[in-house]
């Protein structure tokens, strides 16, 4: 495939209230990827806009053959639109990209040459500049790095790379029907392997419209990628109840020969309250990590799709993309068929 000159790639664009920024990312990435646009077709994941980019993609769809569109019958998330651009299309490659034109389009074109000259599985760009990010987003997506790849201990996240990059074939096959609904990209992409090489580049500011993502979604992001990848939250309240308890054992061993060889002392009130506020914290932190694993299990266990299709349109037929005849039949089961379905229970 990646030997002759037939080869296809879907641009995954995840959708929300991006009124805005369509059109000029259309605009732009068609301008810049010229030479290439033949092999490229720009598949739209609409994650329930309640604006009018649905609208504006239509408008694409009967202008130009290569755009695609899939409609989500509410707003999934991020995580979701990727995961449903990934099952859906069976070209040789995707680039996950953002609407935004946060992600430089100029990118593609080397990505797609790394990819078919060297042959790297992923081409990933790296954030080399992120001095436009606040200090603050900056200063805790440095703490999430390092937290992350010091709790998981095998899958390893490289620092400053987002969802934009280019996963080869073998990659998708590998991850697109991972069971699992919390969907961390970074971390499944990771979670793959394969070769990956990494091109710098530096972030502009939003084209237009706002970002969708406030402090307290990143910090839930960030959460669940952690809690997804590594157990180890879980396991060192075993470690710090073990070590306090040696010490509530010395320490009572002191107060019982102090009771007998010296006699009974005024009550201590202060040590006793701290002991007990002190433990009673411990315990309910550790009792909201427990609650953190039990509610993801509670999610896995339904085995809900992670997203519901209301309509597919456009597409180019023997492209990459692949249609789905009638409404809502792909997502009743995230896309997969039902035979699939039931092998995995
Ligand atoms: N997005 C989405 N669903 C959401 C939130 C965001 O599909 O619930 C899309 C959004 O339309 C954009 C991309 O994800 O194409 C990145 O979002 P944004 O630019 O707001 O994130 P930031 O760059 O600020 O991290
Ligand atoms: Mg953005």
């Amino acid at each position: 495939m990646k030997d002759h000159d037939s080869y296809t790639i879907s641009l995954l664009i995840p959708v929300y209230n991006e009124e805005a920024t369509i059109m000029k990312f259309y605009e732009e990435v068609s301008r810049v990827t010229a030479p290439e646009g033949e092999h490229l077709e720009f598949v739209f994941i609409n994650d329930g806009s309640s604006d009018g980019s649905v609208a504006i993609i239509r408008e694409l769809i009967k202008r130009d053959s290569r755009v695609a569109l899939i409609n989500f019958s509410r707003n999934f998330g991020k995580e979701s639109a990727v995961t449903a651009g990934l099952r859906s299309v069976k070209s040789d490659a995707v680039i996950p990209i953002d609407v935004d034109l946060q992600d430089p389009p100029e990118l593609i074109l080397t990505f797609i040459k790394e990819w078919r000259e060297h042959g790297y599985h992923t081409v990933y760009g790296v954030r080399a500049d992120r001095t436009r990010d606040s200090f603050m987003k900056r200063l805790t997506a440095g703490w999430f790095y390092r937290i992350f790849n010091m709790l998981s201990a095998k899958v390893k996240l490289p620092e400053n790379v987002g969802d934009f990059r280019l996963i080869d074939r073998k990659v998708i096959d590998a991850i697109k029907d991972l069971p699992e609904r919390d969907r961390f990209m970074k971390g499944i992409f990771a979670w793959a392997g394969f070769t990956c090489y990494g091109v710098p580049y530096e972030r502009p500011a939003r084209s237009g419209g706002s970002s969708k993502f406030n402090y307290w979604k990143l910090w839930n992001f960030a959460l669940d990628g952690i809690f997804s990848f590594s157990s180890a939250p879980l396991l060192i309240w075993s470690y710090l109840g073990a070590f306090l308890g040696l010490i509530s054992a010395i320490y009572m061993v002191y107060i019982i020969s102090k009771t007998i060889f010296l006699g009974v002392d005024t009550p201590g009130y202060a040590s006793t309250m701290a002991a007990i506020l002190f433990l009673g914290s411990v315990q309910l932190i550790s009792i909201g990590v427990l609650g953190e694993y039990i509610g993801r299990i509670f999610m896995e266990v339904k085995r809900r799709p992670i997203y519901v299709i209301n309509e597919i349109e456009g597409g180019r037929s023997g492209a990459g993309f692949i249609r789905s005849g009638e409404k809502g039949e792909r997502g009743a089961n995230g896309g997969r068929d039902p035979e699939a379905g039931r092998k995995e229970q």
